[in-house]
């Protein structure tokens, strides 16, 4: 149930020329360190995926992401590329 709900806070872009993302989860976001709702400062993060013309964006506090460390930004990381690819090819 957690995933499900992690998956609205991920924003994507189809291709690499969108100006404007395809899916963008503002309004509604939550940091994923944290699960609060967003306010500035906040950070974007944004993930290419591997052999495709799709990104990925999440964003966070940005003391929340400043305070991890290296592998545990990875592992967040990871995290939203898998949630994303369990959700390829559904709507969101
Ligand atoms: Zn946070």
């Amino acid at each position: 149930m957690r995933n499900r709900r992690q998956s609205g806070l991920i924003g994507f872009y189809d291709d690499p020329t969108q100006t404007e993302p395809t899916y963008d989860p503002s309004a509604r976001c939550q940091c994923i360190v944290c699960n609060r709702q967003l306010t500035p400062p906040m950070k974007t993060i944004s993930l290419m995926l591997r052999g495709g013309k799709r990104s990925l964006f999440f964003r966070v506090h940005a003391p929340c992401w400043e305070n991890l460390s290296d592998d545990e930004r990875a592992t967040y990381e990871s995290s939203v590329i898998d949630t994303e690819a369990r959700r390829e090819g559904r709507s969101p």
